[in-house]
């Protein structure tokens, strides 16, 4: 009896959960609160619980429409990307805190909220020089600070917050965390008021907190890559984390010996490229039902040792089978593990199932 439609993601959540309980503990014995970042699984409901069961009590997004299905699970919710002015609505609706580096967005918030009776908080963002968002000049980072604090009645100013290691590769360092606190204070001094929030960077900043190198002041973390991935700055891998909570599985559909070099190949593949083969004989192949339009080949890493992914098409993967032991026949599956952007890619397609488990 069949039970399961292939392509398929198995997402354990043990792993995520038992991740996250690692994070948090690290995280607390150097005076920072994490959030959870779900964004990765598109907030499949059940992750965002696995992080709640290890202790997260803010739960992050880069999409509102994300927010909104987790509506009902009893946490704080924070929009990552900033927000767009066209949903100041929903976004103040469904959530509760919101990172922001433009006025025009900031005043929108605060109407949207007057008119929902509610207070909206934000984080002003402060670019660091890895050059994704926030607000280059100090300057300018205060006079928001001042606008949200001073100004705008529907908005509480929460702190402040940088993002490095995702557009520019700029590490988190002792320096530039240091800066972002530094102006904090400044901030601070200049409002007479204590900001709540230094939300310092992402997973990318565990490394330097484990080697006691985030100063003090930043007290908070946004971590999604470390607890479903267990992956730290440049995905290697973080100590007391497993890296094992998401896996593929593909179905095979045909299992021939063929040559390793196509017969008088003079044009290009189905994504444009120029193929190269290099001639290995006739070897066993197997054409799984996987493709670009899902995701990325080279993001599968087989976990059969004797199985080699060759390439694909936009609905086909081509593997090398020869060195396997596993006697592969049609209709068995292959199990691989994926890259961030595998899983994020996999997590999108609706062609790929997802089966969800405390494996
Ligand atoms: C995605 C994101 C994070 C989380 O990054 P990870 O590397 O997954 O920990 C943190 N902050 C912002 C603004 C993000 O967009």
């Amino acid at each position: 009896m069949r039970t399961q439609d292939f392509p398929c993601l198995f997402v354990n959540l043990t792993v995520i959960r038992d991740n996250t309980r690692a994070m948090i503990e690290l995280c607390r014995e150097h005076g920072v609160e994490p959030i959870g970042v779900n964004k990765l699984s598109c907030e499949a409901a059940n992750v965002a619980k696995a992080m709640i069961e290890g202790g997260i009590k803010t739960i992050a997004d880069s999409r509102i429409q994300n927010l909104k299905k987790i509506e009902n699970l009893p946490v704080d919710k924070l929009l990552l990307r900033l927000p767009q002015i066209s949903m100041a609505h929903d976004i103040v609706a469904y959530s509760d805190i919101s990172l922001n580096s433009e006025e025009h967005t900031l005043r929108a918030l605060s109407a949207a909220a007057v008119a929902q009776h509610k207070k909206h908080r934000v984080i002003i963002m402060h670019d660091l020089g890895d050059l994704r968002e926030g607000c280059f000049d100090p300057r300018e980072t205060k006079r928001l600070a001042h606008l949200a604090h001073e100004e705008l009645p529907g908005l509480t100013l929460e702190g402040l917050g940088a993002n490095l290691a995702c557009y520019g590769g700029v590490e988190p360092t002792t320096e530039n965390q240091q800066r972002l606190v530094d102006l904090a204070r400044e901030i601070e001094d200049e409002l007479g008021t204590r900001l709540r929030t230094i939300s310092g960077a992402s997973s990318s900043a565990l490394f330097l907190l484990m080697n006691g190198g985030l100063p003090e002041g930043v007290n908070q973390l946004r971590l999604g890559a470390s607890l479903i991935m267990g992956f730290g700055l440049n995905d290697e891998p973080i100590p007391n984390t497993r890296q094992d909570a998401v896996r593929i599985g593909v179905e095979i559909i045909e299992l021939k010996d063929k040559p390793s070099v196509p017969e008088h190949s003079t044009a290009l593949d189905a994504m444009g490229r120029k193929p190269v083969f290099e001639n290995l004989g006739v070897h066993r192949r197997a054409l799984g039902a996987i493709g670009e339009q899902d995701v990325s080949f080279p993001q599968l890493r087989p976990l059969d040792p004797g199985v080699k992914v060759l390439g694909a098409s936009s609905d086909h993967l081509i593997l090398d089978v020869t060195n396997s032991k596993s006697g592969y026949q049609v209709g068995d599956v292959v199990y691989f593990s994926l890259g961030y952007s595998g899983v994020l890619q996999c997590m999108t397609s609706e062609y790929v199932g997802k089966q969800y488990g405390y494996f």
